[in-house]
């Protein structure tokens, strides 16, 4: 029988925790785990609709079939921008990168773009051929606009955009976001449009942001762009902030979003105006840099493990454990909502959550452990011995080998406590201990501390011939350690020893057990430092 040394069951927990730790680091689950919770809490904050005024007309499948295919006329867009001269600002999110067949007709959208005189246009970074390009508008249109703004959104691993850059560029974050710089031309700011970037630059981002999506209400007014054109008044738009984009599905950016139904997805019009409302509000959520996160986290989890792990009785241990993982979320959804920070945690929670369990684990493995072991020897205790010759008996029985048991009782043991004290007496038991486990330390042996100063051993496949040896060997072990015990006759620390070994066919654990008993009390009887075998139950009785 293997009775675990106790440290290592702790020392196992922790190896464990930390392969887990990096088996799910490594499988990117993680990283989804803090997707699925930032996701959760943006759907279950509300706002409140739109407060800020944003209009967002939509080129949408309404407006194709009342007004034709897209390209669209460019007279459209100018007539559109004439309509809306007493908005706040127009974020015109449609790329017109390419001159027109009629070039009086960008020169028309131009003149529309300057007479208005609060208008945004877009730049994305586009790739042609091998090389990064920066797309704007035309030339002539990106003068007369009050400012450029980029639509690049990153998408996490997942596929879904909850991010935004507040500056990016070919080269130099030298735009604002589109969202931004819409913003700005609200609050009456014109923004530097800087000359176009040469190719073959990397696309640089700085100051990340999460897009400020909420659940219920949509914080914008959704209206198509035929009915803005042909049939809203002017007045409709006085005062808003509008954002014109495709909504249509096959014609602009669609991007799933943590909102987003179904993952749908949502146009990039939209995700703008969502950014747009926070950006107004003065709701800018950012979010820690992954590195910090991971620090951060691992420093959560280590501080927690350290403070938890005193905790000694098991249940509570768990409790604390999942407390404290529960926590973790809880602060992260404060630091969201309250704080505008985006801290993540599921990780570190979850790691907690298996800390806790492992721990666990680990305790009770510490605790069955030391209810098989006897304290003193650090033997297998009476419990255990149980255990293991009921079951090796059985085992015995049914393959038809011979099993034996020694019962092994120290001589005048009570004259040696009174000879030389209660404390020396233990250290006989220990020595006793390491005695029984050097000579009996091979596959089939079991070694246990009964009680007092009886021991008993258990040899699997053995016969009365072989017992009887491996017992008269230890006897003569044991003497041999010379251990000094003047109150016996013999002069030294000796032993007595009985045998009860066969194939124990008709046996039960207690009639094995009473025939070695037997056999050591003939031991006893003939003078001690002996070995007797245990006759044939039938002569005995
Ligand atoms: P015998 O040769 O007939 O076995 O004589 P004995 O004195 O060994 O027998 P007895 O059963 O009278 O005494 C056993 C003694 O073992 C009594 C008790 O003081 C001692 N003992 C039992 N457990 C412990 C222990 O954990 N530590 C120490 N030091 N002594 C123990
Ligand atoms: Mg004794
Ligand atoms: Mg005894």
């Amino acid at each position: 029988m293997h009775v675990p040394p106790l440290p290592r069951a702790g020392r196992l927990a922790s190896l464990l925790l930390a392969l887990l730790g990096l088996l799910l680091i490594s499988s990117q689950l993680l990283g989804r785990l803090d997707f699925w919770l930032y996701d959760g809490l943006t759907r279950s904050r509300f706002d409140h609709g739109d407060q800020i005024g944003i209009t967002v007309i939509a080129i949408d499948e309404k407006s194709l079939a009342e007004l034709g295919r897209w390209p669209w006329p460019r007279a459209y867009h100018a007539q559109l921008l004439d309509k809306l001269h007493h908005a706040r600002a127009v974020g015109l999110n449609i790329a017109i990168a390419e001159p027109s067949t009629q070039p009086e007709a960008d020169q028309h959208l131009a003149q529309a773009i300057r007479r208005n005189g609060r208008v945004v246009g877009p730049v994305f970074p586009e790739l042609q051929g091998r090389r990064l390009v920066e797309t704007r508008p035309l030339p002539q249109l990106a003068r007369n606009m009050a400012a450029l703004g980029h639509t690049d959104f990153e998408q996490d691993d997942d596929g879904i955009i909850r991010r935004v850059y507040l500056q990016a560029g070919l080269g130099a974050p030298r735009y604002p976001s589109f969202a931004g710089a819409v913003a700005s031309v609200a609050d009456g700011c014109r923004r530097v449009i800087p000359p176009p970037a040469a190719p073959g630059q990397p696309w640089v981002r700085a100051e990340a942001a999460m897009v400020p999506f909420a659940g219920g209400e949509r914080p914008y007014q959704l209206v198509s762009y035929s009915d803005a054109l042909n049939h809203l008044s002017s007045d409709s738009f006085a005062g808003r902030v509008v954002l014109i984009g495709a909504t249509a599905t096959g014609l602009g950016d669609n991007h799933p979003t943590p909102i987003s139904a179904n993952n749908r997805g949502m146009s990039g019009v939209e995700i703008n105006a969502f950014l747009l409302h926070g950006l107004m509000e003065g709701l800018r959520v950012t979010p820690l840099e992954p590195l910090w996160r991971a620090l951060l986290g691992a420093l959560l989890l280590l501080l927690a493990d350290w403070r938890l792990s005193r905790q000694t009785a098991p249940y509570r241990l768990l409790g604390s454990y999942a407390a404290a993982a529960l926590a973790i979320p809880c602060a992260s959804a404060l630091a969201l909502y309250l704080g505008h920070v985006w801290l993540g945690g599921s990780v570190a929670a979850l790691l907690l959550m298996m800390a806790g369990a492992l721990r666990f684990a680990a305790g009770q493995t510490r605790l069955h452990a030391l209810a098989m072991t006897d304290g003193l020897t650090g033997l297998a205790n009476r419990r255990s011995f149980d255990d293991t010759f009921a079951s090796s008996l059985a085992a015995h029985q049914r393959r038809r080998r011979p099993l034996a048991l020694m019962i092994i009782d120290l001589d005048n043991f009570k004259g040696y406590n009174d000879r030389y004290g209660h404390y020396a007496g233990d250290d006989v038991l220990r020595r006793t201990a390491d005695a029984l486990r050097h000579c009996f330390d091979r596959k089939g042996e079991m070694v246990a501390r009964l009680g007092g100063e009886e021991f008993g051993v258990l040899l699997e496949n053995c016969t009365p011939e072989m017992a009887m040896a491996a017992a008269e060997r230890f006897c003569r072990y044991l003497a041999g350690l010379e251990l000094p015990h003047v109150a016996s006759p013999y002069g030294k620390v000796s032993c007595s020893v009985g045998v009860a070994a066969r194939p124990p066919l008709a046996d039960t654990p207690r009639s094995l057990f009473e025939d070695a008993d037997h056999a050591l009390y003939l031991a006893k009887d003939q003078g001690r430092n002996r070995v007797c075998a245990a006759r044939a139950r039938e002569r005995r009785t």
